[in-house]
């Protein structure tokens, strides 16, 4: 089975594909964690897909499709894959498709996770984490008991994520909506598009998207 999931970064994407992948047996390819695993290992690849990752653009089609490819034909990938940040352009869509009918496989399902723009925005610019113990807070949703002051362990320094600054959390949304948002039209029409409310709780999203992979098109 080959599920995709779709939807603007700080969706919960990554979180449920987890989920997803450890309920049904499958892997969770995520195409973010790739790069910055390669980034992290100081390749050629990752080092320019960091910076490219920093600005909030996409890193090329090119260099993903080769990677994302090389990656399913393992044979961890057999029995299928959630797919969680990737497609994210209408080539790299195409991509897919055809790599995938060159082994008789389809896209089986796609969910998009719906979620509101500027909820997003505060969602992800407010994260922060104490630098001595790595306890997360929120600037609106979860604040530290004493001003500056880690409820854990007492430490006074917080860091940020380098993309989670509100800037790049603006263009990596616009990126979404210009650049990958055409692909719900492109699965609607080939009758793969299920979309669920990405705004509740996370275990009402996680039945959701359990419920649209496993029948209802939503
Ligand atoms: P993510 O962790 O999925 O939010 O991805 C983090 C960053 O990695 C994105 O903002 C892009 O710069 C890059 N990236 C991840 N997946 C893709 C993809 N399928 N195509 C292009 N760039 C990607």
């Amino acid at each position: 089975m080959i599920l995709i999931l779709l939807g603007p970064p700080g969706a919960g994407k990554g979180t449920q594909a987890k989920r997803l992948a450890e309920e049904r047996g499958l892997v969770q390819l995520s195409t973010g964690d790739m790069l910055r695993a390669a980034a992290a290992a100081g390749s050629e690849l990752g080092r320019k897909a960091k910076v490219t990752m920093e600005r909030g653009d996409l890193v090329s089609d090119d260099i993903i499709i080769a990677m994302i490819g090389e990656r399913m034909e393992q044979p961890d990938c057999r029995k299928g894959a959630i797919l969680d940040g990737f497609p994210r352009s209408l080539a790299q869509a195409e991509a897919l498709d055809a790599m995938l009918a060159a082994t008789g496989r389809g896209v089986d399902r796609v969910v998009e996770i719906k979620v509101d723009d500027e909820a997003l925005v505060t969602r992800i610019a407010g994260r922060l984490t104490c630098a001595k113990c790595g306890s997360g807070y929120h600037d609106t949703f979860r604040r530290t008991k004493v001003e500056g002051v880690c409820d854990s362990c007492g430490g006074r320094e917080f860091t940020r994520r380098a993309d989670d600054i509100e800037a790049t959390v603006r263009a990596r949304l616009k990126v979404y909506n210009t650049q990958t948002a055409p692909l719900l039209p492109y699965y609607r029409q080939r009758g793969k598009l299920a979309t669920v409310d990405g705004m509740g709780p996370m275990a009402a999203v996680e039945a959701d998207i359990r419920a649209a992979v496993d029948g209802g098109k939503g």
